[in-house]
């Protein structure tokens, strides 16, 4: 993939659990001694083992869904588990830049070229959600009760019972890197489809668990181009040059003039000032700002939209060109 770095979004998440979360993990020795089954957990401070939702399971919970939005957009992704899985096949001599824009262009699903495969690094991560200093989450044991069929009453406990961790919030970071606009549009869809308590987090979804809430601290983005125009956001394919960006298949309008609504709870219209704090805006390094409210990465989410569907009627139209060749 690209060497440089070009743009970098950085946004900060506070998970709050609407119900029971149980994220399972493989046991330690130590843990199995346990008489009940716990959230997955981890040295954190002081503490010698707080519960938390690991990186790689939110990351497989947003790339999940993304695969369902975009199939529903009609956008192709591959089964990671099958023999077509982008990449599988030798990959030819990638070692010129040409070579590599050409391969992300024609060869990795738009899944892949988020969130990567064997064949490509990715450009999205995200770090593991730890407990909130002021409001940490708190383990509750619970039991399951199997109720009897004829009567409609509880049974005697089961044995498995099992401690799940309920209410309070967890902190995380989703960075991504040289993204394109239509990408953060699709990560804006999946992080407000899991808001909206339509995706699930960890074990025992048919009980209802994993169902959590989302506040958008802020999103920090850097835009590594000398003398850009504030009030915009940049993707990867405004950046790059000109050949770069026909090689990796970027939109030729990889950008978008923000209009974000200024602090609602102030009441005072206070315009774009409190929407966007501005670190640097400079000839030598670039643009560095951040939008620093929950309402105006939100609707930073939506205008996005307008990127996601540019990009999806290209994709389409490049799809039917491929069928009326074939049929030709
Ligand atoms: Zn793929």
């Amino acid at each position: 993939m690209h060497s440089g770095l070009y743009n970098r979004a950085i946004l900060r998440i506070a998970i709050k659990p609407r119900g029971p979360l149980l994220i399972r993990a493989g046991h330690t020795a130590e843990e199995n001694s346990l008489p009940f089954e716990h959230n997955v957990e981890t040295p954190h401070g002081n503490s010698a083992a707080v519960p938390f939702i690991p990186g790689s399971s939110l990351k497989g919970v947003i790339r999940n869904h993304y695969e369902r939005v975009a199939g529903s957009c009609g956008i192709r992704v591959c089964d990671l588990f099958s023999n077509s899985a982008c990449g599988r096949e030798t990959r030819a001599d990638s070692s010129t830049s040409d070579t590599e824009g050409e391969f992300y262009a024609s060869s990795l699903c738009a899944a892949c070229k988020v969130f990567g495969c064997d064949a490509s690094a990715g450009r999205f991560w995200v770090e593991d959600a730890m407990p909130s200093q002021q409001n940490p989450p708190t383990r509750q044991l619970r039991a399951t009760l199997p109720i009897d069929r004829l009567l409609g009453s509880g049974r005697s406990a089961s044995a498995a019972d099992f401690e799940a961790v309920v209410g309070g919030e967890f902190e995380t970071r989703i960075i991504l890197e040289n993204f394109e606009l239509w990408q953060l549009g699709m990560i804006g869809i999946v992080l407000m489809d899991i808001d909206d308590g339509l995706v699930q987090i960890g074990g025992l979804r048919s009980k209802g668990y994993g169902l959590v809430s989302l506040n958008f601290d802020s999103c920090e983005f850097f835009f590594a181009k000398p003398g850009l125009p504030t009030e915009r956001i940049y993707g990867v394919g405004s950046l790059v040059s000109e050949k770069q960006r026909g090689q990796f298949g970027y939109m030729t309008e990889d950008w978008l003039v923000l209009k974000l609504p200024s602090r609602s709870e102030t009441g005072a219209d206070q315009g774009m000032a409190a929407a966007i704090k501005y670190d640097i805006i400079s000839d030598v390094f670039g643009l560095k700002y951040v939008v620093n409210s929950n309402e105006a990465v939100r609707s930073l989410f939506s205008m996005l939209l307008r990127n996601l569907l540019d990009y999806v009627s290209q994709q389409r139209t490049s799809a039917d060109r491929t069928a009326g060749k074939r049929e030709e």
